[in-house]
């Protein structure tokens, strides 16, 4: 450290630097008596962020440092605020008795906290809370995800930390801390977003990792979670679990299982389209709640809530996984008078996977014991209230909250309930070190100390009154104070009475203190009977919270299924709530909408809203372009689509009077214009690549929503682009699902002509006196123009500039009527896969720009490379 003094240091010092060389990276809070103490530069650091007072010890020596302080008991909330900012705190305690300590008194560090392995309830919310490992090599990115709050922990891989998938991941879980081995640092752009924090290579070492999980989860090998020895996979988990392990300075028992995440299973859903659709987060900070989980989040615990988001930013893909959960749906939402009660059960029940964190953490405090008891008894009601449930999902629910099933240990959870109940006061105090948490009838031997206590103070009792009659001073009073304990106060104005065997200890202002032998007896007593106590009692509550962590594994399990029971609660509440219907899964490639509707927007928009059909085969009619004004509907339409069949696939009834759906494997999405500028990006820049994406990954079960693609650049350019695309999706079926594309760009509609899987729509408008009304019915066929003059005269533009506007439009719609009428004539009648001179040409644009690299291009090649592509078009 490098403010260290040269001078010979105080053994306090010394014993501070050897802590802070184990955590260089740590703010460490040092513990001395109530207070935790930073200094040198940790004090500099922290100071300003707590808004303390930054003080100097040893003044005027030659060892005076910066410090400040915060009292133990308020160390929470100041942790909290560290973490925020992105920082890490060392806590370091005392671990030997001040009292007895010869020397200065011993003192280590008990835990790490950090943003990714946090479990302190001040910072953590209802979301889940992972850390992620990445283990990077040549074959691949080995990735692990731990929430160390509730003991989810799953790996995954990627290709390399330029994987699409990596931060479609990133964005849909959210981790709060990365960590790496510190050689691979250079390897990582910044482009994680998130804190990242180099570790020891050696924990990622993978027969190492092999070897601390096996033991981790006392299995032979890992070849029962899907894992075997040699996999970056077993390296990233064993770097994950380690990094935690150490963090929390002990085993972290509650981390039962490892998944292997399967992508396969689920429809995918990437970074953009999560964006793009809003399904977490707002575009509009003006409305943060518009979003779909916002729309569709009924869920009444914390579980409930976790899975739920889960859901919808993971849909599933197995048809009979997507049936068995609309069924379960279907019949709570005929079954009300189940559902009712099941709701107010779910709202009773705490968080119980970060409460079994802290238990096993040995963090718990005597009320989560009780809310704990009292939530499992929750669940044995909620099991009851769901017993006339038939439903396969539903019954295989029920069945698994039995709380009377026993475990290997032969211990079920309602003896755990009993067990609380018994051990636990009803009314305890905060902190074990209080006394008063573990109830009477415990332990014989607490008991009577309590007697002793109690019985103590009564004879205190009787001495104030004795000395009251004894000296004539009716104000005498007994009091206690920790410095002197027991004493006797006497008033200024009585002290003449004072006996001489009384022992003078203090004199005050207006009153003087004083003991005697037998008051300094009983003291001793008293003292060393709570003392004693206050051993057993927390000697009985770490056993107790030992026993419980015994059943974690049960309480998880039972935890996670109140999860998935509230979810499936929720989602039928808000269909009835919203009036969804359940949608028909189909085998083949379609989306028959009848009466669609926008979720969110039906929601939260002042306008009536008004619904839509949707009726498109891939085969048939799969791509469909849909022209009209700007402002007629056109985004909300197609996003309305896409939201439709994420719900059904998550599990939820949907938006409309009727559906029928094909199952999806990826919705892909490019909406609206984006301005990520301050990811150093153009916006047109993000469009092409998000394009990209799409052209280069789209399946023929995909459903790929594109929206003004093209819009970000000048009008040919973005013709030439749209218009290469769509027939590039056409003439490349094996890479495109359905599609719907919006544009204001109508000429593009001529399409239809020549490709017969291309169909026009567009949204209705109605003209009327030189204005236009927005009938927001998206209708079969072409819009004839733009309409983007009348919407600007709607708007308030003068006049003089709409006509001017109107003159230049008509020029340039004649340029552009040649432009396309040329492109039509070179480009073949037939939908022959013969590729013409012009279609050759297009071709190869469309070839180049697949395998561009993105990422590797700055904006003026990227305009360079558009400026050849027009030469080329031309
Ligand atoms: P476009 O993409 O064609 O420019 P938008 O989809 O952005 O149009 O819609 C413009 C406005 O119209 C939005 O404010 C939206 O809330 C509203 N709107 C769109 N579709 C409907 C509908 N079916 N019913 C009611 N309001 C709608
Ligand atoms: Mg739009």
């Amino acid at each position: 450290m490098s403010s260290r003094p040269l001078t010979k240091l105080t053994p306090m010092l010394e014993q501070y630097f050897d802590l802070k060389r184990q955590v260089p990276d740590a703010i460490l809070f040092y513990r001395m008596g109530d207070f935790y103490e930073m200094f040198f530069e940790d004090a500099e650091q922290a100071a300003p962020i707590l808004d303390l007072v930054l003080t100097s010890r040893s003044k005027g020596q030659e060892n005076e440092h910066p410090m400040c302080g915060i009292p133990h008991h308020a160390a929470d909330g100041y942790i909290a605020k560290l973490i925020r900012h992105g920082l890490r705190v060392a806590i370091c305690e005392q671990v030997e008795d001040p009292a007895t300590a010869k020397g200065i008194v011993k003192r280590e560090i008990v835990r790490i906290v950090t943003p990714g392995t946090a479990t302190e309830s001040s910072i953590l919310d209802r979301d889940s809370c992972y850390l992620v490992a990445l283990l990077p090599s040549e074959s691949g990115v080995g990735a692990a995800y731990l929430d160390v709050s509730t003991g989810d922990f799953f790996v995954t891989q990627y290709e390399s930390l330029g994987d699409n998938r990596l931060y479609d991941d990133i964005a849909r879980f959210a981790p709060r801390e990365a960590v790496v081995p510190r050689d691979a640092t250079s390897d990582l752009k910044s482009g994680l977003h998130i804190p990242t924090t180099p570790v020891e290579p050696s924990f990622f070492e993978a027969r190492g990792a092999h070897d601390y999980l096996s033991k981790h989860f006392g299995t032979q090998s890992l070849r029962g979670f899907g894992l075997d020895g040699d996999d970056l996979r077993t390296g990233a988990a064993g770097g994950a679990l380690r990094y935690a392990s150490a963090s929390h300075k002990r085993t972290l028992d509650h981390v039962q299982a490892l998944r292997v995440d399967n992508d396969a299973d689920f429809l995918q859903l990437d970074a953009a389209t999560l964006g793009n659709l809003e399904i977490l987060d707002s575009r509009d900070a003006g409305r943060p709640r518009a979003t779909l989980w916002s729309v569709i989040n009924a869920t009444r615990s914390a579980m409930g809530a976790r899975t739920l988001r889960r859901w919808i930013t993971r849909p599933l893909k197995s048809k009979e996984a997507i049936f068995d959960r609309h069924d379960a749906v279907d019949e709570l939402t005929r079954s009300r008078a189940i559902l009712e009660p099941m709701t107010q059960r779910l709202m009773k029940i705490a968080d119980l996977e970060r409460v079994t964190s802290r238990i096993t953490l040995r963090t718990a405090t005597p009320r989560e014991c009780l809310t704990l008891a009292e939530s499992l008894l929750m669940i044995e009601e909620l099991a009851e209230a769901m017993t006339p449930l038939q439903g396969p999902l539903l019954k295989d629910y029920r069945q698994r909250l039995n709380l009377g099933e026993s475990t290997d240990a032969r211990q079920t959870l309602r003896d755990v309930v009993d067990l609380i109940a018994r051990t636990i006061d009803a009314n305890p105090s905060i902190n074990v070190r209080e006394g008063n948490v573990i109830a009477g009838g415990v332990d014989p031997e607490l008991d009577a100390l309590r007697t002793i206590a109690r019985d103590s103070k009564s004879v205190l009792m009787e001495i104030e009154t004795r000395e009251k009659e004894r000296t004539g001073i009716t104000s005498l009073k007994i009091r206690y104070n920790s410095v002197f304990g027991y004493y006797i106060e006497v008033s200024k104005t009585n002290l003449a009475r004072v006996p001489p065997d009384y022992i003078r200890k203090q004199t005050l202002a207006n009153a003087e203190r004083f003991i005697t032998p037998d008051l300094k007896e009983l003291e001793e007593k008293i003292l060393g009977a709570e003392e004693k106590s206050i051993a057993i009692e927390v000697r009985l509550y770490e056993t107790l919270l030992g026993d419980i962590a015994k059943m974690t594994a049960a309480i998880l399990a039972a935890a996670r299924t109140v999860g998935e029971i509230d979810a499936i609660s929720s989602l039928a509440t808000i269909a009835v709530r919203n009036r969804y219907v359940r949608p028909t899964l189909s085998d083949i490639p379609e989306l028959c909408i009848e009466d669609g509707r926008h979720p969110v927007i039906e929601q939260i928009s002042s306008e009536r809203f008004i619904p839509n059909h949707t009726d498109v085969e891939r085969e048939r009619n799969g791509i469909q372009i849909i022209t009209g004004p700007n402002m007629g509907g056109k985004s909300t339409y197609l996003r309305q689509v896409a939201l439709i069949v994420l719900m059904s696939q998550a599990g939820s009834f949907v938006p409309a009077a009727k559906a029928r759906l094909g199952i999806v494997d990826r919705i892909f999405t490019r909406v609206g214009a984006s301005d990520q500028l301050a990811r150093g990006e153009s916006t047109f820049m993000v469009e092409m690549h998000e394009t990209a994406n799409i052209l280069n990954n789209a399946t023929e079960r995909s459903l790929i929503i594109l929206d003004e693609v093209g819009r970000g650049t000048a009008t040919f350019d973005g013709l030439s682009l749209a218009w290469a695309i769509i027939e590039y999706l056409h003439d490349n079926p094996a890479r495109s699902g359905i599609t719907l594309f919006a544009t204001h760009y109508h000429e593009v509609t001529d399409l239809a002509k020549t490709k017969p899987r291309v169909a026009n729509f567009n949204v209705a408008v109605k003209e009327w006196n030189e204005q236009i009304i927005f009938l927001r019915k998206v209708i079969e066929g072409a819009a004839d123009k733009s309409y983007g003059i009348q919407v600007a005269k709607l708007a308030g533009i003068p006049r003089s500039v709409i006509d001017r506007a109107r003159e230049i439009l008509d020029t340039l719609e004649r340029k552009e009527r040649d432009l396309v009428e040329e492109t039509r004539r070179k480009t073949p009648a037939a939908a022959t896969r013969q590729l013409g001179l012009f279609q050759a040409r297009e071709q190869s644009i469309v070839d180049s720009l697949r395998d561009l690299d993105l990422n590797a291009l700055t904006p003026l090649e990227a305009m360079n490379r558009l400026y050849e592509w027009k030469k080329t078009l031309e």
